[in-house]
């Protein structure tokens, strides 16, 4: 399970590579890795003047979700593919909350999980 993950985060040929797994009953619902697939709300101008689009791996299944869903949200570093920080920015965080997830977890800087108190 994690590996399918991990290869989706990885292959996504961004900087970070970040997957959110959406679960429900423990079963997984869905895996989304965050990407630059167009999507109006997240468009932003970077500094050499483009525009380009981006949406964090939580967005990417929160699409999916019930209330009462958990979600879990991994960074893998690029070097060793160890586990790195993946706390949901706060914008995500009030996405979280907007669609009623009852637990997040993520993985901190030593790439333990953690549990997102919000
Ligand atoms: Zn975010």
């Amino acid at each position: 399970m994690y590996y399918e993950a991990k290869n989706l985060a990885i292959n996504n040929g961004r900087t970070y590579h970040l997957v959110a797994i959406l679960r429900r009953n423990g079963k997984v619902v869905r895996v989304g890795e965050n990407t630059n697939k167009t999507h109006p709300r997240f468009k932003r101008q970077y500094k050499d003047g483009t525009w380009a689009s981006h949406m964090h791996a939580e967005m990417n299944v929160l699409r999916f979700a019930q209330p009462g869903d958990e979600l879990e949200v991994i960074r893998f570093k690029k070097c060793d593919h160890g586990y790195t920080m993946a706390k949901p920015c706060h914008f995500c965080e009030a996405e979280i909350r907007k669609a009623g997830i009852k637990k997040v977890k993520y993985t901190n800087w030593n790439g333990d999980w953690e549990e997102l108190r919000f």
